[in-house]
């Protein structure tokens, strides 16, 4: 084992929320977290570095001394995939001997990531801990990685995408995210997205079940879980050495097991601990709702998308409105926040769909709505439907990936045009966030100078994103 270690850096962020919700966020990079701590379970140093806490990111590399580690992890979104490509051409002049492995979800670019990037060594092409570890074991003996499942990397000038790895079943196995690598009182929600503080981020499932045309299935096909004791026992951990009052779970779907949600909610119904979850409106329940609302749950979010139909049987998002309606109106109905997601240009949209959408979300109970433009991801569905149905596209933008915040249209379908598709984002932002009920509720909600600043810091940018935005260039 080599006395040298791996340096996992998070690269500078772009948001994927976009100009909405989300856009001064400052969360701690989980999964550099779990690498890092899987990697010294697995007996490598591992330091972690979070370029979106660094004023200057280029001096904060170029101050730095590179001569204790043997590997780079860099892990990026896909908006951020311009500036991790940066950041590797420099640590590749200030540190030409070590490779720079690419995770997170920019790694859904998989071999593409390679040609843009000639700087970038290698690609993790799905769940990071046990690829890295192999690569990393490879790299400090100096041997062949041609044969490790789950990664890209170059034959020549060639890239090659190895097989895929499986899937890690035991979810229990893994050590909890390494934490005191970061300095945690940097990382807040933005106003409205906690209700105490300090708040957490956990995740107690990989995977999703679902089969949406648009997903870019960044955590795979299929859910594996933590036990409910394993999710206490971290929170346990956070109550104790960081004083956490609030859990954000950043699952996809936090109920799709019953039992187990069941099981969690008697064994935190003990603490003291505020939480909210993101879920599918077919996997709650009246009776499970309330027996997390018991255990501390105050908010809860679903990916609602549509408010037609058909357009959610094209999607094949497996739930219909009157499902969507039942749920919100369940979660109201006990008290809990309900926060709903939305998206424009679905497959198969209209005019006519796309006001019925917009009719659906005023018609529902909800505190908080994102709508986002749908971006057709790599590796999704929804971007070989595009292929395939020949639709327009804007050369331009289609594979600018700084494009996926959702606020501009990349290509358009039936009688939508680029133009109506952006004015109507405008349309929804204006309409719900930009009238007294929401304002009122919204300034109830900052408590501290951190939630001033970054509630002025998000009024600018909605107000932005309404008057101004990106503009809606033509598709060709
Ligand atoms: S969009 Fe959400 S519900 Fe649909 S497959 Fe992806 S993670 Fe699952």
């Amino acid at each position: 084992m080599t006395e040298k270690k791996a340096l996992l850096i998070s690269a500078e962020r772009s948001t994927f929320q976009g100009a909405l919700w989300g856009a001064h966020d400052r969360e701690l990079p989980l999964n550099v977290a779990y690498l890092a701590a899987f990697l010294e379970f697995e007996g490598f140093g591992a330091d972690a570095l979070d370029l979106q806490l660094q004023l200057d990111a280029d001096a904060a590399l170029r101050g730095m001394n590179f001569s204790r580690y043997f590997i780079f992890g860099l892990s990026a979104n896909l908006s951020g995939a311009y500036a991790a490509y940066r950041t590797a051409d420099l640590l590749k002049k200030l540190a030409p001997g070590i490779p720079i492995a690419l995770f997170g979800a920019a790694s859904v670019l998989k071999s593409i990531a390679l040609n843009e990037c000639e700087s970038i060594d290698y690609v993790i092409l799905n769940e990071e801990e046990t690829t890295f570890r192999e690569l990393a074991a490879r790299t400090a003996s100096g041997g062949d990685v041609s044969d490790v499942r789950g990664l890209a990397h170059r034959r020549g000038n060639n890239p090659i995408e190895n097989p895929q790895r499986e899937y890690l079943r035991d979810l229990d196995s893994l050590p909890f995210p390494a934490r005191h690598k970061f300095d945690v009182k940097q990382y807040f929600p933005s106003p409205g997205k906690y209700k105490l503080m300090p708040q957490f981020t956990m995740l107690s499932s990989r995977g999703c079940n679902g089969d949406c045309l648009f997903c870019p299935r960044l955590t795979g096909k299929g859910m594996r879980f933590r036990s409910a004791g394993n999710i206490m026992a971290e929170i346990d951990m956070l109550i104790c050495d960081y004083r956490a009052r609030e859990i954000f779970f950043v699952d996809d779907t936090f109920t799709a097991d019953r039992e187990r949600v069941m099981a969690f909610a008697e064994l935190a119904a003990g603490r003291k601990i505020a939480f909210r979850v993101a879920s599918r409106v077919d996997m709650v329940d009246e009776e499970m709702l309330a027996a997390l609302k018991r255990a501390g749950l105050y908010s809860i979010g679903y990916g609602i998308e549509s408010g037609a139909d058909e357009i959610l049987k094209i999607n094949r998002k497996g739930v219909n409105t009157q499902q969507i309606r039942k749920a919100v109106e369940t979660t109201k109905k006990l008290g809990l926040e309900a926060r709903g997601f939305f998206m424009l240009n679905m497959a198969g949209d209209t005019r006519e769909t796309t006001e019925k959408t917009i009719a659906f979300m005023a018609s529902l109970p909800l505190d908080l709505v994102n709508v986002q433009i749908t971006y057709p991801w790599p590796n999704s569905a929804m971007r070989q439907y595009v292929a395939d149905k020949g639709l327009a596209i804007n050369n331009e933008k289609w594979n600018d990936w700084t494009r996926c915040r959702g606020d501009e249209a990349v290509f358009t379908q039936n009688d939508l045009d680029a133009d109506y598709l952006v004015e109507t984002y405008k349309r929804v932002v204006r309409n719900f966030y930009m009238n007294p009920r929401f304002i009122l509720k919204w300034l109830s909600r900052i408590r501290t100078y951190h939630d001033f600043k970054y509630a002025f810091l998000q009024f600018l940018a909605l107000a932005k994103s309404v008057v101004g935005g990106r503009a809606g260039a033509k598709t060709d």
